[in-house]
């Protein structure tokens, strides 16, 4: 399928967005999961169920070709997309994603379900998030400055310190986001650190913010964990995904007692009951590319991921992971959504039948826009905090938002997503009743 048929397929999804709840089907993606959750929480609004509509259309988006030179001299476009979901609360903010199987539908989903995290755990921000359809591994390093060079020329006309924040998601790390915020610095003529989040700590990055999803991921499992009883010292966990978010999570996991029972990646599945050794694993990976290849655990089929008994299962890799085909096998106490978007709305019902703790993404993997918020303000004052203080502030930001939403579900008898939206939904439109609409 070409790259522009895939975006007008995706912008048919988008003009599907008033599909009745009862259609209810895990194959039309992320969008649709998260229209199905808007539909789940408006029951609970109150007056403000009128201004829903605004949460099912994204604000703004944009479609960019990216074209660049190759090394052999030859031409290669890629597509890319920006999309602006909702900026009520304050500017867009969310990461970018290079990956070839990026969709501008997902795109939206992922935007959209910033404008929820940030909301639900109250930093100033609406939601956006951008993508580029494209395989880094298969390009030379060039080549990936040049894409993001380009890439970064052709959203500026929407970017900005005070409009919208980009900043690292999957394979993007803090190189990708010095050559973002180097680029608009030199297109508009002024050095703007606060353009982008999750650069390097030397060109205004934040201490601890590489840390701080898998941190914030922690952080609310340990709140998990205590509320129904389970002890984190003797913990299974199991984790699919080990990047920036699943490894961190996992090493504190282990820090803190508790054992890693299997690891997924990308390259395939280890299990290892008795623990597997994380740091020597981080190691491997760093390496390899992969988890493939460590001699430290036994190789299983990727498959089989889903019916390993642990306590805590860290979905940290791509959305849909847990979907209808595999829910009802997963036997755990508590799924920590580490990843955006990783449970599909049917797969939630069954994890909540089978008495699974769903901690959301919107709550779970908050920490690294709750750093990101504060990158944001130090790169305003020039005047930077320790790691301390930052981890502090993150733990704070976290147990307070676990809290709410622990709270909210007892009095509502919801899951602690719908409590989640609640509360994050409340906010975004209650901004937009008070600010009304222009013209
Ligand atoms: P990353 O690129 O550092 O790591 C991604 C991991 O997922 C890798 O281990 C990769 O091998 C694995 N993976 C990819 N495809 C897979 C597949 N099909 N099956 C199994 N594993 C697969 O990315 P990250 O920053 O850790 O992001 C992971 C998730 O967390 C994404 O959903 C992202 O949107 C979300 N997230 C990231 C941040 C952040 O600060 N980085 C913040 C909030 C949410």
């Amino acid at each position: 399928m070409s790259a522009q048929q895939t975006a007008l397929n995706d912008l048919s999804v988008l003009y599907k967005h008033t599909l009745p709840s009862y259609l209810h089907t895990d194959s039309l993606g992320p969008w649709n999961s998260y229209l199905q959750q808007i539909d789940r929480v408006a029951p609970y609004l109150g007056s403000l169920s009128r201004w829903i509509e605004t949460l099912k259309r994204p604000k703004r988006i944009l479609i960019v070709d990216v074209p660049i030179k190759m090394d052999d001299g030859t031409t290669s476009h890629f597509e890319g997309y920006r999309v602006q979901h909702n900026t009520a609360r304050g500017p867009g903010k969310g990461g970018v994603r290079y990956h070839e199987d990026v969709t501008l539908s997902e795109v939206m989903a992922l935007s959209a379900w910033m404008s929820i995290k940030n909301a639900a755990v109250n930093v100033p921000y609406g939601g956006a998030k951008g993508g580029i359809r494209v395989n880094p591994r298969k390009l030379s390093r060039s080549e990936l400055e040049r894409v993001t060079r380009r890439y970064t020329s052709e959203i500026g006309i929407i970017i900005g310190p005070n409009t919208d924040i980009p900043a690292t998601d999957v394979n993007t790390d803090e190189q990708v986001m010095a050559w973002m915020m180097d680029t608009y610095s030199m297109n508009i003529g002024q050095i703007t650190t606060g353009v982008v989040t999750g650069k390097p700590v030397s060109l205004g990055g934040s201490l601890g913010r590489r840390e701080a999803t898998g941190r914030g991921v922690f952080t609310v499992g340990c709140e998990a964990a205590r509320r129904i009883g389970l002890n984190i010292k003797s913990a299974r966990t199991a984790v699919q995904g080990f990047g920036n978010v699943g490894g961190i999570a996992a090493k504190l996991f282990v820090e803190a007692g508790a054992k890693v029972v299997a690891v997924q990646d990308h390259t395939g599945t280890l299990y290892k009951p008795s623990g597997i050794d994380a740091y020597a694993l981080l190691e491997h990976v760093t390496e390899k590319g992969g988890v493939t290849g460590f001699a430290g655990a036994e190789s299983i089929a990727d498959d089989d991921f889903w019916g390993i008994e642990s306590d805590i299962l860290i979905p940290a890799a791509l959305e849909s992971q847990i979907n209808e085909k595999n829910a009802s096998r997963i036997r755990t106490k508590i799924v920590i959504e580490g990843a955006n978007g990783p449970t599909t709305p049917i797969a939630d019902d069954i994890l909540r039948e089978n008495n699974v703790l769903v901690i959301p993404d919107v709550v779970a993997n908050a920490g690294g826009v709750t750093v990101s918020y504060f990158e944001w303000v130090q790169n305003f004052s020039n005047f930077f905090w320790t790691e301390d203080k930052i981890n502090k502030r993150l733990e704070c930001v976290m147990r307070e938002a676990f809290s709410s939403v622990w709270q909210v579900a007892q009095e509502n008898n919801v899951s602690i997503r719908t409590a989640a939206y609640i509360i994050a939904c409340k906010r975004i439109l209650l901004t937009c009743e008070m600010r009304g609409l222009y013209p």
